[in-house]
């Protein structure tokens, strides 16, 4: 019997990447980093990371026809202007509905990276039943979080051309143990940070002072238009340490 979608629970899955083609085919337009462009094609040594994957490249089987074609897209679509300006560096605005927009559709994409990164007898139980929860409600739970920032790509080709990253979040707050996964996704110069607990989230995610401006809080959205990019471009040194991130505890 074919596997169940794991949003909408009707349809049988399919495969699907976890970045639209549309967005890696924009990549590839605005990149100065190509091959095709005169770039150097290997990695630097010893840049490659565990839990590190090419994004662009993942495929994932948990939704079905309809739920790829019709709800994965509506939630791309009033992001792609500004995604298709972010990728390239380029600099724009971000309102309160972006900010919503942008969050939901990074947080959809967040829940597929740790998926796509292990065998199906591998998936936490709390993100398949957040695949379900989320096609219900359709925005990210209260106590998620979701920034956004800007990369440095031209120093780093190929590390960041597109990458996820996929850490584990054990958070201690007042006694008490909270548990979770950051997913930190790279598309050109745009950088995208998610994190969600499996279970009770805290209620104060104090997790080291980590925006300090540097980074973008688009959930919870706060009202307001803000430029894009933030001042602070990270680079590839930052962004690793970013994803060994360790929460400071209380
Ligand atoms: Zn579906």
């Amino acid at each position: 019997m074919p596997r169940r979608c794991l949003f909408c629970s009707i349809g049988p899955v399919t495969g699907e990447h976890v970045i639209a083609q549309s967005l890696s085919k924009r990549l590839w337009e605005v990149s100065p980093f190509t091959p095709e462009h005169g770039a150097p094609v290997e990695p630097k040594p010893g840049a490659t990371r565990f839990h590190t994957n090419r994004i662009i490249d993942m495929v994932v089987n948990v939704a079905c026809d309809d739920c790829n074609s019709r709800f994965f897209n509506a939630l791309q679509r009033p992001c792609d202007p500004f995604l298709r300006t972010a990728l390239a560096g380029e600099a724009s605005a971000l309102d309160t509905d972006l900010k919503k927009a942008l969050a939901s559709w990074l947080y959809k994409t967040a829940l597929l990276v740790p998926l796509a990164l292990s065998p199906r007898a591998g998936w936490p139980q709390h993100i398949i039943d957040e695949c379900q929860a989320f096609y219900i409600r359709r925005r990210p739970p209260v106590g998620a979080r979701v920034w956004i920032g800007r990369y440095d790509l031209r120093d780093n080709f190929p590390e960041l051309v597109g990458r996820a990253d996929v850490s584990e979040l054990n958070y201690r707050r007042q006694g008490r143990d909270f548990i979770g996964n950051q997913i930190l996704v790279s598309l050109g110069y745009f950088l995208g940070i998610v994190v969600l607990w499996n279970g009770v989230p805290p209620d104060d995610v104090n997790i080291v002072n980590r925006t300090d401006d540097r980074l973008v809080e688009i959930w919870p959205a706060m009202v307001g238009h803000i430029a894009w990019p933030p001042e602070h471009t990270f680079t590839y040194e930052e962004l690793t340490s970013l994803s060994n991130m360790v929460p400071a505890s209380s």
